[in-house]
């Protein structure tokens, strides 16, 4: 079994050694060199943790992968106009575009500290490929995008059941989950048939809701009801969803949200970038009982994949709209980035403590970002940037050490000829 020692590293204020063993932490000790010395052998691993804190990794919790090809293609326009583009883009991907841009996004959510995302992408067996061969743990999904057309709703039905047959050969790290890519994009019909689906076989419900005001507008008009309160009507809730955006919402809205005990994806830098909206009812939400996480969306709208940033905006906006400082404590930020996450899928990780998954990076904090450490999480979140990211261990494997991922060039130098294929 892989064990791997990691002494004398800074956590939350002391210094611990951590023992990890197989895909667990198995121990969090106070730090002794007679610890280190006991359990180290040469069946372990070492890693010296001094100069570093070990913190649990990010879990990105709403992204389209492979659309790191399509990063800077369509700037400067709103959602309505943004999607057209991107849906012509789409409709030339083939299997290795999708598996070289998943893979650059597997190499992008490491070098800034994410261990786990939820995708919503098409081709999931091929981008499951590049999730497990970088070694970063992902939930993939069949995607339901059918614009009411009859044939196409049919056609994705089976789609679906293929995927998921496929899935149960797909790799430990990665798992299936069904999206209904919004409210507004897929039929009545088949909403209920994939929510019936995700229920059978007890899998996650990944879709995007109340992302702009005009689709708010637009479901008022259509159905008398909000998108939130129509997809009530459908029955879609339960803690099995994962619903990102949510910003054009209410009250009646947030109290359906967190009676379901819904998991809510706040991406704070798509919904700036494309104009949406940025008055997030953080606190108004878990207050309701629902579960808040912390997504960056995909590369054509947010640009990056980096979760750090993603959190520190997250706080910043929160705290100007609502005219508070106090609004959003770096603990809070700290949870929606990190176990809120691996909970929404029922994991044991984002947490360094026993039992837990050895899911962690080690934060370089010998520099300026980091100096004086009065206040760490207040450093990690509004001082440094996502390159103070060293080392991650995911599922107990290091994967990147001294910010060296395995394969980068080749991965960047691939990606530089294909994307030509989609303009
Ligand atoms: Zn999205």
């Amino acid at each position: 079994m892989n064990r791997l020692l990691i002494g004398d590293v800074y956590l939350w204020g002391t210094q611990k050694d951590i023992l990890i063993e197989g895909e667990y932490i198995v121990d969090v000790v106070d730090h002794s060199d007679t610890y280190v010395s006991t359990h180290r052998d040469k069946n372990t691993q070492f890693i010296d943790g001094k100069n570093f804190a070990a913190i649990p990794g990010f879990a990105n919790m709403h992204t389209h992968a492979a659309m790191t090809l399509m990063r800077g293609s369509q700037e400067d326009s709103r959602l309505k106009q943004w999607l057209k583009s991107i849906w012509k883009q789409e409709a030339k991907l083939d299997e290795e575009l999708i598996y070289y841009g998943t893979k650059l996004a597997c190499i992008e959510m490491l070098k800034t500290g994410t261990t786990l995302y939820n995708d919503q992408y098409f081709m999931a067996s091929v981008a499951q490929k590049a999730n497990n061969e970088i070694g970063i743990r992902a939930h993939h999904s069949h995607v339901f995008l059918d614009l009411g057309d009859k044939k196409n709703i049919l056609k994705q039905r089976e789609e679906c059941e293929k995927m998921y047959a496929d899935s149960k050969k797909w790799g430990k790290l990665s798992s299936f989950d069904i999206s209904v890519h919004a409210p507004y994009t897929v039929s009545k019909e088949n909403i209920i048939w994939a929510k019936d689906f995700a229920n059978k076989h007890n899998l996650n419900i990944h879709i995007h809701i109340a992302e702009t005001g005009q689709e708010r507008l637009d479901s008022l008009r259509k159905y008398k009801l909000s998108p939130v309160a129509y997809l009530n009507e459908l029955d879609l809730y339960s803690k099995n969803v994962i619903a990102a955006h949510c910003i054009w919402i209410d009250e009646h809205d947030i109290e359906i949200l967190g009676q379901n005990k819904v998991n809510i994806v706040h991406n704070i830098n798509s919904n700036l970038k494309l104009a949406s909206g940025y008055k997030f009812k953080y606190q108004e939400l878990i207050d309701s009982g629902a579960n808040v996480c912390i997504g960056t969306d995909g590369c054509a709208s947010s640009n990056n994949l980096d979760m750090l940033e993603a959190v520190k905006t997250t706080a910043l906006v929160q705290k100007a709209w609502r005219k508070d400082p106090s609004s959003i404590p770096v603990k809070t930020l700290l949870n929606s980035s990190t176990i809120n996450g691996y909970n929404a899928f029922g994991l044991k990780g984002g947490k360094i403590a026993k039992g837990y998954l050895a899911d962690l990076l080690l934060i370089n904090i010998n520099n300026y970002s980091f100096t004086p450490n009065i206040n760490f999480l207040a450093n990690l979140i509004y001082s440094a940037h996502s390159d103070c990211v060293d080392t991650v261990i995911c599922n107990g494997q290091i994967v990147m050490k001294n910010r060296v991922v395995k394969g980068e060039e080749e991965v960047l130098d691939k990606v530089n000829k294909l994307y030509k294929k989609l303009i």
